[in-house]
């Protein structure tokens, strides 16, 4: 058996999903591929946070990236809510960076670079966040916030499908089919699919494994991040509180999430003993001790990096209907909106709304020359 479309889209997370909408919502024909049902991987496990600035290190084409991409969620969240029928939790719940005294000089440093994208330097912290009140300052970002991840690819994959994209899941890639040396399709287990415009990568974690029949080995790797929510009957949080790459993260429905760890583990994506003691430490530094603090679930997931830690957004090298969106390590659900707005302009030959040659697999060169 075999199926003929315009796109292929290979992964059904958050990046994928939204990918094969906003293809389908353009008028192609698309499919989209998923080992597993759609959701289940880094994008199931994620926190939903999305914090350009909590995220970033400096200023620069990464930042600048995840800012654009915060922009276009109001926008999202309209279409898709439209589209989906599904409230994806789309929330300013606004973040607060905080700091230990002796970390303080640091804090200001960031908010040097940070003031001009909206960040506020807040010292009354007994106002804002009475449980932080100890804090002497902090890094307020009022417009970012949260999504529900779970939701947000359910409805990603609802509006797919309304849209008459055609869904392979329990279908694992097993290969890349090839016309020549040009990619043209994939292998599924019980059919091949071609495409006459493109297949677009958006595994994950496991997207290099999709590749390397095409490349010596691509440079990314799953990084394990161990992850608790807690339930309370009073919320004693307002906005997402970030510690350097710790996090709290108060949900509508009255969970905290507590995270995340950060461990290479290959592709095991199991709770560790050492994982929960991590999460314990971040529970005391947050001073979240009260016997009303319920613990209601704790899980892991595999966020793909890069080698250079930034996203792998572009057409593969040698191939003129290739393409890899991979790579968005801790900030794919945040990524995901301008991501898919960019796969929709390879499709469309529309320009990008920045330079996205830093993120151009190209940058790999050396280690990913073209197998004939
Ligand atoms: C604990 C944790 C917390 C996080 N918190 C946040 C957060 O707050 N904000 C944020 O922006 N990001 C967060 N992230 C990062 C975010 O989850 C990821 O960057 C994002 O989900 C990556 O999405 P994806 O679609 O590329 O990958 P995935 O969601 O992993 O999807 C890849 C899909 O590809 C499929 N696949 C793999 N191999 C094949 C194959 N051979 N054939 C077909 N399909 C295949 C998989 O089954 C999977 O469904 C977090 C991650 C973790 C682990």
């Amino acid at each position: 058996m075999s199926g003929r479309y315009d796109w292929i889209v290979v992964g059904a997370g958050i990046i994928g999903s939204l990918t094969a909408w906003r293809l389908a919502q353009n008028g192609f024909r698309v499919a989209l591929v998923d080992a597993g049902a759609p959701g289940q991987q880094a994008t199931g496990a994620a926190a939903g946070i999305l914090s350009p600035l909590a995220e970033a290190g400096t200023i620069g084409p990464f930042t600048t990236l995840m800012m654009h991409s915060l922009h276009r969620y109001p926008d999202l969240v309209l279409e898709l809510t439209e589209e989906s029928g599904i409230d994806i939790q789309y929330h300013s719940t606004g973040v607060l960076q905080i700091a230990k005294e002796d970390e303080l000089v640091r804090l200001r440093q960031r908010y040097a670079w940070q003031e001009s994208f909206g960040a506020v330097w807040v010292t009354d912290m007994q106002k804002l966040e009475p449980s932080l009140a100890e804090y002497h300052a902090a890094i307020y970002t009022p417009k970012e916030g949260q999504v529900h991840p779970p939701l947000l690819v359910q409805a990603a994959v609802r509006a797919a499908l309304a849209r008459n994209v055609h869904a392979f899941f329990g279908e694992p890639v097993r290969s890349l089919l090839r016309d020549g040396l040009q990619v043209r399709g994939v292998q599924l287990p019980t059919q091949d699919l071609w495409a006459d415009a493109g297949v677009i990568i958006t595994a994950g974690a496991w997207s290099h494994l999709i590749v390397d029949s095409v490349s010596a080995p691509l440079p990314l790797s799953p990084i394990r991040g161990q992850i608790l929510s807690l339930k309370t009957d009073h919320a004693p949080f307002r906005h997402i509180i970030f510690h350097q790459h710790s996090y709290l993260v108060p949900k509508r429905d009255g969970r905290l999430i507590v995270g995340a760890t950060e461990d290479d583990a290959g592709f095991d994506s199991r709770v560790t003993a050492s994982g929960i003691t991590r999460l314990a430490e971040i529970l005391q530094f947050f001073r979240i001790s009260e016997p009303t603090f319920y613990l209601e679930k704790v899980w892991a997931g595999l966020r793909p990096k890069s080698a250079d830690g930034l996203p792998i957004l572009g057409r593969w090298p040698g191939q003129d209907s290739l393409y890899i969106a991979t790579g968005h390590y801790r900030n794919g659900v945040l990524l995901s909106a301008i991501t898919a707005d960019i796969a929709l302009g390879w499709a469309t030959n529309k320009p990008a709304p920045m330079d996205l040659s830093p993120f151009h697999p190209q940058r790999f060169h050396n280690t990913i020359l073209p197998k004939g």
